[in-house]
């Protein structure tokens, strides 16, 4: 499993810096986002460090594949019943602002009909 020294993340699913766990398997790891945008409001994130989705390629993305089979588990888990948006965002365009590859989950209430 690749790990990044300087990565927050990494340091999250490594425990060394506190995080509010809600999901663990092999290959993901999913926390509460410490700024919620909404009142559920989840990191799902792989534990192998993947700078973005433009580094997402064919010897890493089963990483991507089980974090959208724990998605819906996550989902439930929260009792998101009535829907939910995933988001990543990649680069300075996007506003990325920790670099390693994360899918924001949001839900729990109507959400904005615009993404942006
Ligand atoms: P992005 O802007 O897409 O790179 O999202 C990074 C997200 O990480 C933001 O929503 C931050 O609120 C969140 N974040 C930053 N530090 C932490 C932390 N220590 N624990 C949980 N979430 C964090
Ligand atoms: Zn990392």
């Amino acid at each position: 499993m690749k790990i990044s020294e300087n990565c927050l993340f990494c340091a999250i699913i490594a425990g060394k810096i506190p995080s509010t766990k809600i999901y663990e398997d092999e290959y993901v790891f999913a926390f509460r986002d410490i700024n919620p945008q909404a009142p559920t409001h989840i990191l799902a994130v792989p534990k192998e460090h993947i700078a973005s989705m433009n580094e997402v390629n064919a010897e890493n993305s089963a990483f991507v594949a089980k974090i959208f089979e724990a998605i819906p588990k996550i989902a439930a888990q929260e009792g998101l019943k009535n829907g939910y948006r995933v988001i990543s965002n990649c680069g300075p365009d996007a506003c990325q602002t920790v670099h390693h590859l994360h899918f924001h989950i949001l839900g729990g209430t109507q959400l904005a009909d615009r993404m942006a």
